[in-house]
């Protein structure tokens, strides 16, 4: 977690108007209240009993206090409150504000001087022993399933209590900016049409209008295109977007994008702004990021990284050899080449890696796809490696030379189908950087992806396929070769993390029209399923553009997170469930019958 997610959260609250309950937060008892009087409520974080005194440490939002129970000045039906006090029992004390022993100060916490020596005490509510304690120590004994169907417990850890108002922290500081640059915050429906993002819609059955269905937006997308052809200019929206997807690891069926859309913009006008943006969002993190950032093309990722969401931390840059090996007589480098593949290479470094290490690093290389991964180690002028022995010395010198390699440095090989070497090499470049400790800690580096292919051929669908949406616009003319079209859209990556993408769009309907036909949609279909979007264009859409951020994804890193489930009050698990509310669950006969919906199947038998 970065400095500024760990401090109190609250040292600027107001101070509270008092009621019955408090007039105090327990995080505001510093040594400036000694000799006071307060009011104080909240959970009991920890009891324990001391030679005839009672403490309690008091636990509100803002932070802890100690409580002393002392029979001399506690009154007798407190101290015996005092005596029952359990784990998250909820309480309410008034007494008087003292210094610590000097012996017993707790330098940790910003009460730590201070102690509230109790005269009264009222329990509000009592708690059940909770099923883990509320801690960090707590929760990793039970597995997640146990943290979320309790997540009202779960949240109560300090942890969790920082990482949520470090994300309310960082969509303030969204809307702050956004506000301050004249966008409009708009809200688009929930309850509409498809908006395809490359997912599946999750569909909602219509009870007006039997056997229509209302599909839950995967992306604000066409509605904002709409509202710059109604000449709002500067949109965003805090959005909920739903993609029924194949829950990959650390995905959501429900997340949250910064939406943001603009007119009579460029591509450099819309990375500006955001660039913008984002130094103003991560300062509210703590974090300092110098703009502008780097741009890399989408091939130049591709062929340094092997990915398009490089992480720029450190090196280890991927290098083509094919040129190196063109001559080259070794059976693997030849049968690759000449069958349109390459041979792509890393230099990891001065590396001491024994033989069973190497031997793992050949099965990763085959669990991702490889057919196999050529280790060697520059050794003088040539290679210490058993496959040194199939090229000749020049071609060990070459290689040497485009891997920039010194003796004893570690160099891996894969020569595959350009995609397939790519993935595993670039796979292997985060893995291998992450185990032997080459990432550098607390470098925050954001870089833009830009000149996409606007296309891909989809082998399996037997047609071009969008990279970003449909609605992308692209430079020059739609040619015989639309896979070398380049599309006028960008990503922003924040250390190897996608965490925002968008595009300038496409603002006549012809053009609409053609890239729809080409990405298979007939005019029919394309009529029937954006009409409307094509109707609009008609009437004088402005040139514009936009981009959309993962909030989720952008709050976990900011947190130091590892899952965006940390930074969500209440996540789905990795099946898409919820064992909170048992969501998803089956619904009653006449709810169905209501929608005109029969199932196929009946329902399983509720679990227990
Ligand atoms: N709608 C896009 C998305 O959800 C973002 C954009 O193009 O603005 O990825």
């Amino acid at each position: 977690m970065t400095e500024a997610a760990d401090t109190p959260q609250t040292p600027d609250f107001p101070r509270q108007r008092g009621n019955s309950y408090r007039d105090t937060w327990c995080g505001q008892v510093l040594a400036d209240r000694v000799g006071s009087q307060v009011r104080v409520a909240g959970w009991v974080n920890r009891r324990r009993d001391h030679g005839g005194l009672i403490f309690i440490d008091l636990r509100d939002r803002t932070g802890i206090v100690q409580l002393v129970f002392d029979p001399d000045d506690t009154a007798a039906d407190a101290f015996a409150l005092g005596h029952k006090l359990r784990s998250e029992d909820v309480l309410s004390v008034a007494g008087s504000v003292v210094e610590r022993d000097p012996e017993q100060v707790n330098p940790e916490i910003p009460t730590g001087a201070v102690e509230i020596r109790v005269e009264a005490a009222e329990l509000l509510a009592d708690s059940e022993t909770p099923p883990f304690t509320i801690d960090a120590k707590g929760t990793a004994h039970v597995g997640e399933e146990a943290r979320l169907r309790h997540r009202y417990l779960d949240l109560r850890r300090s942890e969790m209590q920082a990482a949520i108002a470090l994300r309310a922290r960082l969509v303030r500081a969204m809307r702050e900016i956004l506000d301050a640059e004249g966008f409009l915050e708009i809200e688009t429906p929930v309850l509409t049409r498809s908006t395809p993002e490359g997912a599946r819609d999750f569909l909602v059955p219509s009870r007006l209008q039997q056997g229509s269905f209302y599909a839950l937006p995967q992306s604000p997308q066409l509605f904002k295109q709409l509202l710059m052809v109604s000449g709002f200019e500067r949109y965003y929206q805090v959005a909920r977007c739903f993609r029924d997807e194949d829950l990959r690891a650390d995905r959501q069926p429900d997340f949250t994008q910064l939406d943001i859309e603009m007119s009579f913009v460029d591509v450099d006008d819309v990375i500006e702004a955001n660039e913008r943006l984002l130094t103003h969002v991560l300062a509210a993190a703590g974090i300092e990021i110098e703009a502008p950032f780097p741009r890399i093309t989408w091939r130049d990722a591709m062929s340094r990284f092997g990915t398009d969401r490089p992480d720029t931390r450190f090196g280890m840059e991927l290098v083509e050899l094919s040129e190196a090996l063109r001559e080259t007589e070794f059976r693997v480098f030849r049968g690759t080449l000449d069958g349109g593949g390459v041979v792509k290479g890393m230099n990891c470094g001065k590396r001491d890696v024994p033989r069973s290490e190497l031997d793992g690093l050949i099965s990763m290389a085959q669990e991702l796809g490889a057919k196999g991964l050529v280790w060697a180690f520059r050794e003088g002028d040539g290679w210490r490696s058993p496959t040194a022995k199939f090229l000749t010395a020049d071609e060990l010198s070459a290689l040497n030379a485009a891997l920039g390699a010194e003796e004893g440095d570690l160099l891996l090989i894969v020569a595959d189908a350009p995609a397939v070497a790519n993935q595993v090499l670039g796979t292997m470049r985060n893995r291998l950087a992450e185990r032997w400790g080459e990432i550098p800690e607390g470098v925050n580096e954001l870089v833009w992806i830009v000149d996409w292919p606007l296309v891909e051929w989809s082998e399996e669908e037997g047609r071009w396929d969008a990279l970003h949406h449909p609605f992308t616009s692209f430079e020059g003319e739609l040619g015989d070769e639309p896979g070398d079209t380049l599309a006028r859209a960008y990503d922003v990556v924040w250390n190897g993390w996608e965490i925002g993408g968008g595009s300038i769009r496409i603002n006549d309907p012809e053009t609409q029209r053609q890239v729809l036909a080409l990405l298979g949609i007939d005019a029919e279909e394309a009529e029937a399923r954006f009409g409307f979007l094509l109707e609009a264009l008609r009437f004088g859409a402005p040139p514009h553009g936009g981009i959309a951020y993962g909030i989720d994804r952008m709050v976990a890193l900011a947190a130091g997170m590892d899952s965006i489930r940390d930074v969500i009050a209440f996540p789905k698990t990795a099946s898409g469930g919820d064992p909170l509310t048992g969501a998803p669950a089956p619904v009653d006969d006449r709810q169905l019958r209501e929608l005109g919906v029969r199932l196929n199947a009946p329902p399983p038998a509720p679990s227990p």
